[in-house]
Protein backbone atom coordinates (compact mmCIF):
# COMPACT_ATOMS: atom_id res chain seq x y z
CA UNK A 1 0.00 0.00 0.00
CA UNK A 2 2.49 2.30 -0.75
CA UNK A 3 2.43 5.63 -2.56
CA UNK A 4 5.34 7.31 -3.96
CA UNK A 5 5.66 11.01 -4.13
CA UNK A 6 2.34 12.07 -2.98
CA UNK A 7 1.71 14.42 0.12
CA UNK A 8 0.42 11.97 2.49
CA UNK A 9 -2.85 12.34 4.74
CA UNK A 10 -2.02 13.07 8.62
CA UNK A 11 -3.14 9.97 10.92
CA UNK A 12 -5.36 8.28 9.75
CA UNK A 13 -6.80 6.54 12.77
CA UNK A 14 -9.89 4.66 11.68
CA UNK A 15 -10.31 1.63 9.40
CA UNK A 16 -11.44 2.77 5.49
CA UNK A 17 -14.86 1.86 4.24
CA UNK A 18 -15.31 0.06 1.32
CA UNK A 19 -19.26 0.94 1.09
CA UNK A 20 -18.25 4.16 0.32
CA UNK A 21 -15.19 3.35 -2.48
CA UNK A 22 -15.91 4.84 -5.96
CA UNK A 23 -14.77 2.48 -8.04
CA UNK A 24 -15.85 -0.51 -6.07
CA UNK A 25 -12.67 -2.82 -5.50
CA UNK A 26 -13.25 -6.36 -7.65
CA UNK A 27 -13.63 -9.28 -4.96
CA UNK A 28 -13.39 -12.13 -7.46
CA UNK A 29 -13.59 -12.68 -10.62
CA UNK A 30 -16.90 -14.35 -12.41
CA UNK A 31 -15.24 -17.13 -14.11
CA UNK A 32 -12.98 -18.14 -11.14
CA UNK A 33 -13.90 -21.92 -10.38
CA UNK A 34 -13.92 -23.08 -7.06
CA UNK A 35 -12.50 -26.85 -6.92
CA UNK A 36 -13.25 -27.87 -3.50
CA UNK A 37 -9.68 -26.97 -2.93
CA UNK A 38 -10.57 -25.97 0.48
CA UNK A 39 -13.45 -28.46 1.40
CA UNK A 40 -14.50 -28.44 5.29
CA UNK A 41 -11.54 -26.06 6.35
CA UNK A 42 -11.91 -24.02 8.73
CA UNK A 43 -10.28 -20.46 8.40
CA UNK A 44 -9.83 -17.33 10.08
CA UNK A 45 -8.81 -14.06 8.55
CA UNK A 46 -7.94 -10.73 10.30
CA UNK A 47 -8.96 -8.16 8.38
CA UNK A 48 -11.55 -9.59 6.72
CA UNK A 49 -14.22 -7.49 6.69
CA UNK A 50 -12.80 -5.50 3.33
CA UNK A 51 -10.36 -5.51 0.78
CA UNK A 52 -7.93 -8.32 0.84
CA UNK A 53 -9.33 -9.86 3.20
CA UNK A 54 -12.79 -9.77 2.39
CA UNK A 55 -11.89 -11.14 -1.28
CA UNK A 56 -9.76 -13.67 0.58
CA UNK A 57 -12.89 -14.82 2.43
CA UNK A 58 -15.22 -14.96 -1.09
CA UNK A 59 -12.40 -17.09 -2.25
CA UNK A 60 -11.76 -19.74 0.53
CA UNK A 61 -15.85 -19.63 0.80
CA UNK A 62 -15.75 -21.01 -2.97
CA UNK A 63 -13.46 -23.30 -2.47
CA UNK A 64 -15.14 -24.88 0.25
CA UNK A 65 -14.40 -23.30 3.86
CA UNK A 66 -15.90 -22.13 6.35
CA UNK A 67 -14.88 -18.60 7.41
CA UNK A 68 -14.54 -16.73 10.68
CA UNK A 69 -13.32 -12.94 10.09
CA UNK A 70 -12.33 -10.57 12.63
CA UNK A 71 -12.08 -6.82 11.67
CA UNK A 72 -12.45 -3.36 13.58
CA UNK A 73 -15.40 -1.14 13.67
CA UNK A 74 -16.62 -1.55 9.76
CA UNK A 75 -19.91 -3.27 11.00
CA UNK A 76 -21.75 -2.79 7.50
CA UNK A 77 -18.48 -3.91 5.12
CA UNK A 78 -18.08 -6.96 8.02
CA UNK A 79 -21.76 -7.68 7.03
CA UNK A 80 -21.56 -7.36 3.43
CA UNK A 81 -18.43 -9.76 3.52
CA UNK A 82 -20.92 -12.43 5.66
CA UNK A 83 -23.50 -11.92 3.08
CA UNK A 84 -20.82 -12.88 -0.40
CA UNK A 85 -19.48 -15.43 2.04
CA UNK A 86 -22.87 -17.37 2.36
CA UNK A 87 -24.28 -16.16 -1.44
CA UNK A 88 -20.94 -18.83 -2.15
CA UNK A 89 -22.77 -21.21 0.50
CA UNK A 90 -20.54 -21.11 3.10
CA UNK A 91 -20.82 -20.52 6.92
CA UNK A 92 -19.63 -17.34 7.73
CA UNK A 93 -18.81 -16.21 11.79
CA UNK A 94 -18.23 -12.34 12.03
CA UNK A 95 -16.24 -10.99 15.46
CA UNK A 96 -15.99 -7.25 15.97
CA UNK A 97 -13.14 -6.09 18.58
CA UNK A 98 -9.87 -4.68 18.46
CA UNK A 99 -7.03 -6.87 18.05
CA UNK A 100 -4.38 -4.88 19.89
CA UNK A 101 -5.95 -6.16 23.66
CA UNK A 102 -3.79 -8.84 23.74
CA UNK A 103 -6.80 -11.08 25.07
CA UNK A 104 -9.30 -10.11 22.42
CA UNK A 105 -6.64 -12.39 20.00
CA UNK A 106 -7.59 -15.58 22.17
CA UNK A 107 -10.87 -14.85 22.82
CA UNK A 108 -11.33 -14.93 18.58
CA UNK A 109 -9.91 -17.86 18.35
CA UNK A 110 -11.79 -19.67 20.80
CA UNK A 111 -14.65 -18.02 19.31
CA UNK A 112 -14.26 -19.38 15.88
CA UNK A 113 -13.45 -22.98 17.77
CA UNK A 114 -16.67 -22.52 19.39
CA UNK A 115 -18.88 -21.95 16.12
CA UNK A 116 -16.75 -24.35 14.08
CA UNK A 117 -15.65 -27.15 16.63
CA UNK A 118 -11.73 -26.17 14.73
CA UNK A 119 -9.35 -24.18 12.58
CA UNK A 120 -7.12 -25.09 9.79
CA UNK A 121 -5.93 -21.76 8.10
CA UNK A 122 -4.58 -18.98 9.82
CA UNK A 123 -4.74 -15.45 7.73
CA UNK A 124 -3.11 -12.97 9.76
CA UNK A 125 -4.12 -9.98 7.31
CA UNK A 126 -4.76 -7.14 9.25
CA UNK A 127 -2.74 -3.46 9.10
CA UNK A 128 -3.12 0.25 9.45
CA UNK A 129 -1.15 2.70 8.53
CA UNK A 130 -0.36 6.19 9.08
CA UNK A 131 1.71 7.85 6.34
CA UNK A 132 4.27 10.48 7.84
CA UNK A 133 7.07 12.84 5.73
CA UNK A 134 9.92 12.21 8.27
CA UNK A 135 10.72 10.11 11.20
CA UNK A 136 10.69 12.70 13.51
CA UNK A 137 6.97 13.09 12.75
CA UNK A 138 6.15 9.30 14.00
CA UNK A 139 5.64 10.00 18.10
CA UNK A 140 5.46 6.94 20.12
CA UNK A 141 1.99 6.44 19.91
CA UNK A 142 1.62 6.31 16.24
CA UNK A 143 5.11 3.83 16.71
CA UNK A 144 2.96 1.87 19.02
CA UNK A 145 -0.23 1.66 17.85
CA UNK A 146 1.94 0.35 13.95
CA UNK A 147 3.66 -2.31 15.61
CA UNK A 148 1.11 -3.32 17.65
CA UNK A 149 -1.85 -3.56 15.04
CA UNK A 150 0.21 -5.04 12.03
CA UNK A 151 2.83 -7.49 13.85
CA UNK A 152 2.05 -7.95 17.50
CA UNK A 153 -1.07 -9.07 16.60
CA UNK A 154 0.06 -11.61 14.56
CA UNK A 155 2.10 -13.28 16.75
CA UNK A 156 -0.69 -13.13 19.48
CA UNK A 157 -3.14 -14.77 17.00
CA UNK A 158 -0.87 -17.08 15.84
CA UNK A 159 -0.08 -18.39 19.44
CA UNK A 160 -3.69 -18.80 20.59
CA UNK A 161 -4.31 -20.54 17.41
CA UNK A 162 -1.06 -22.92 17.50
CA UNK A 163 -3.20 -24.92 20.25
CA UNK A 164 -5.74 -26.06 17.25
CA UNK A 165 -3.63 -26.19 14.02
CA UNK A 166 -2.39 -29.90 13.15
CA UNK A 167 -0.77 -31.16 10.71
CA UNK A 168 -1.50 -30.05 7.21
CA UNK A 169 -3.01 -27.09 8.53
CA UNK A 170 -1.50 -23.63 7.38
CA UNK A 171 -0.71 -20.14 8.53
CA UNK A 172 -0.66 -17.33 5.89
CA UNK A 173 0.77 -13.79 6.81
CA UNK A 174 0.00 -10.40 4.27
CA UNK A 175 3.13 -8.35 4.29
CA UNK A 176 3.80 -5.68 1.79
CA UNK A 177 5.97 -4.98 -1.17
CA UNK A 178 7.56 -2.31 1.33
CA UNK A 179 8.99 -4.39 3.31
CA UNK A 180 11.34 -5.41 0.63
CA UNK A 181 11.88 -2.05 -1.11
CA UNK A 182 11.42 0.04 2.05
CA UNK A 183 8.61 2.91 1.75
CA UNK A 184 9.77 6.82 2.24
CA UNK A 185 6.70 8.12 3.84
CA UNK A 186 5.71 4.91 6.14
CA UNK A 187 9.02 3.92 7.35
CA UNK A 188 7.12 2.50 10.70
CA UNK A 189 4.99 0.48 8.77
CA UNK A 190 7.12 -0.90 6.05
CA UNK A 191 9.27 -1.87 9.43
CA UNK A 192 6.25 -3.93 10.66
CA UNK A 193 6.26 -5.77 7.04
CA UNK A 194 9.95 -6.47 7.39
CA UNK A 195 9.53 -8.14 10.49
CA UNK A 196 6.20 -10.18 9.37
CA UNK A 197 8.61 -11.67 6.87
CA UNK A 198 11.40 -12.75 9.38
CA UNK A 199 8.32 -14.02 11.89
CA UNK A 200 6.96 -16.24 8.57
CA UNK A 201 10.54 -17.36 7.59
CA UNK A 202 11.28 -18.42 11.69
CA UNK A 203 7.68 -19.60 12.31
CA UNK A 204 8.44 -22.03 9.23
CA UNK A 205 11.42 -23.38 10.13
CA UNK A 206 10.03 -23.88 13.91
CA UNK A 207 6.61 -25.89 12.58
CA UNK A 208 8.44 -27.20 9.56
CA UNK A 209 8.52 -30.55 11.49
CA UNK A 210 5.02 -30.60 12.33
CA UNK A 211 3.83 -30.13 8.83
CA UNK A 212 2.32 -27.05 9.65
CA UNK A 213 3.53 -24.56 6.77
CA UNK A 214 3.47 -20.89 7.48
CA UNK A 215 3.97 -18.45 3.87
CA UNK A 216 3.04 -14.82 3.39
CA UNK A 217 1.64 -12.77 0.40
CA UNK A 218 3.54 -9.43 -0.23
CA UNK A 219 1.69 -7.15 -2.10
CA UNK A 220 2.04 -4.26 -3.86
CA UNK A 221 -0.81 -1.35 -4.61
CA UNK A 222 -4.05 -2.94 -4.48
CA UNK A 223 -7.36 -0.86 -4.49
CA UNK A 224 -8.77 -1.22 -1.27
CA UNK A 225 -10.33 0.99 1.44
CA UNK A 226 -6.99 1.32 3.06
CA UNK A 227 -5.77 3.94 0.11
CA UNK A 228 -8.46 6.37 -0.19
CA UNK A 229 -8.77 6.75 3.78
CA UNK A 230 -5.02 7.18 4.02
CA UNK A 231 -3.75 9.26 0.88
CA UNK A 232 -5.33 12.40 -0.28
CA UNK A 233 -4.86 12.14 -3.91
CA UNK A 234 -5.21 8.60 -5.26
CA UNK A 235 -5.12 9.38 -9.10
CA UNK A 236 -1.62 7.60 -10.01
CA UNK A 237 -2.22 5.22 -7.63
CA UNK A 238 -0.44 2.01 -8.35
CA UNK A 239 0.98 3.79 -12.04
CA UNK A 240 4.39 3.72 -11.08
CA UNK A 241 4.19 0.09 -11.34
CA UNK A 242 5.77 -1.60 -14.46
CA UNK A 243 2.20 -2.60 -15.33
CA UNK A 244 0.79 0.94 -14.65
CA UNK A 245 -1.96 0.08 -13.04
CA UNK A 246 -3.08 -0.95 -9.17
CA UNK A 247 -3.83 -4.10 -8.76
CA UNK A 248 -7.63 -5.40 -7.63
CA UNK A 249 -8.21 -8.24 -4.73
CA UNK A 250 -9.15 -10.47 -6.81
CA UNK A 251 -5.75 -10.77 -8.47
CA UNK A 252 -4.23 -10.94 -4.92
CA UNK A 253 -6.79 -13.71 -3.46
CA UNK A 254 -6.02 -16.41 -5.45
CA UNK A 255 -2.68 -16.90 -3.82
CA UNK A 256 -3.74 -17.29 -0.37
CA UNK A 257 -5.94 -20.23 -2.13
CA UNK A 258 -2.78 -21.60 -3.45
CA UNK A 259 -1.01 -21.31 0.37
CA UNK A 260 -4.12 -22.98 2.28
CA UNK A 261 -4.65 -25.80 0.04
CA UNK A 262 -2.41 -29.06 -0.62
CA UNK A 263 -1.18 -27.54 -4.13
CA UNK A 264 1.81 -25.89 -2.02
CA UNK A 265 2.55 -28.50 0.32
CA UNK A 266 6.27 -28.21 0.08
CA UNK A 267 6.41 -24.73 0.24
CA UNK A 268 7.13 -22.97 3.72
CA UNK A 269 8.86 -19.70 4.78
CA UNK A 270 8.16 -18.24 1.13
CA UNK A 271 6.25 -15.14 0.03
CA UNK A 272 4.22 -14.63 -3.09
CA UNK A 273 5.16 -11.57 -5.02
CA UNK A 274 1.88 -9.58 -5.91
CA UNK A 275 3.11 -6.04 -7.19
CA UNK A 276 2.58 -5.33 -10.85
CA UNK A 277 5.83 -6.61 -11.69
CA UNK A 278 7.80 -4.89 -9.39
CA UNK A 279 11.42 -7.27 -8.76
CA UNK A 280 12.29 -7.46 -5.27
CA UNK A 281 14.92 -9.25 -3.62
CA UNK A 282 13.01 -12.69 -2.15
P1 LIG B 1 -8.40 -2.91 4.56
O1 LIG B 1 -8.50 -1.64 5.30
O2 LIG B 1 -9.53 -3.33 3.73
O3 LIG B 1 -8.09 -4.10 5.56
C1 LIG B 1 -7.43 -3.95 6.78
C2 LIG B 1 -8.38 -4.37 7.88
O4 LIG B 1 -7.63 -4.55 9.09
C3 LIG B 1 -9.44 -3.35 8.23
O5 LIG B 1 -10.60 -3.50 7.48
C4 LIG B 1 -9.71 -3.61 9.70
O6 LIG B 1 -10.90 -4.33 9.90
C5 LIG B 1 -8.56 -4.49 10.14
N1 LIG B 1 -7.91 -3.93 11.33
C6 LIG B 1 -7.07 -2.86 11.39
N2 LIG B 1 -6.71 -2.64 12.66
C7 LIG B 1 -7.34 -3.59 13.41
C8 LIG B 1 -7.39 -3.86 14.80
N3 LIG B 1 -6.70 -3.14 15.69
N4 LIG B 1 -8.16 -4.89 15.23
C9 LIG B 1 -8.88 -5.63 14.35
N5 LIG B 1 -8.85 -5.42 13.02
C10 LIG B 1 -8.10 -4.40 12.57
O7 LIG B 1 -7.06 -2.81 3.69
P2 LIG B 1 -6.26 -3.89 2.82
O8 LIG B 1 -5.44 -3.07 1.88
O9 LIG B 1 -7.11 -4.96 2.31
O10 LIG B 1 -5.24 -4.49 3.90
C11 LIG B 1 -5.08 -5.87 4.12
C12 LIG B 1 -3.61 -6.20 4.27
O11 LIG B 1 -2.94 -5.96 3.03
C13 LIG B 1 -2.86 -5.37 5.31
O12 LIG B 1 -1.98 -6.23 6.03
C14 LIG B 1 -2.06 -4.42 4.48
O13 LIG B 1 -0.89 -3.98 5.13
C15 LIG B 1 -1.75 -5.28 3.29
N6 LIG B 1 -1.30 -4.58 2.10
C16 LIG B 1 -2.17 -3.77 1.41
C17 LIG B 1 -1.72 -3.11 0.28
C18 LIG B 1 -2.62 -2.21 -0.52
O14 LIG B 1 -2.12 -1.52 -1.42
N7 LIG B 1 -3.91 -2.18 -0.26
C19 LIG B 1 -0.39 -3.26 -0.13
C20 LIG B 1 0.46 -4.07 0.60
C21 LIG B 1 -0.01 -4.72 1.72
MG1 LIG C 1 -12.25 -2.54 6.60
Amino acid sequence: MDKKKKIPKQSQSQPGKEYLMNPKPKIIRNDYKGSGKLKNKIALITGGDSGIGRSIAVHFAREGAKIAIVYLKEDKDANNTKELVEAEGAECKIIEGDLRNADFCKKVVEQCIKEFAGLNIVVNNAAMQFPKDSLSEIDDAQLEKTFETNIYTYFRVTKAALEYLREKDCIINTSSVTAYRGSEHLIDYSSTKGAIVSFTRALAKNLAKKNIRVNGVAPGPIWTPLIPATFNDVSDFGKDTPMGRPGQPCEVAPAYVFLASEDSSYITGQFIHINGGEIVGS
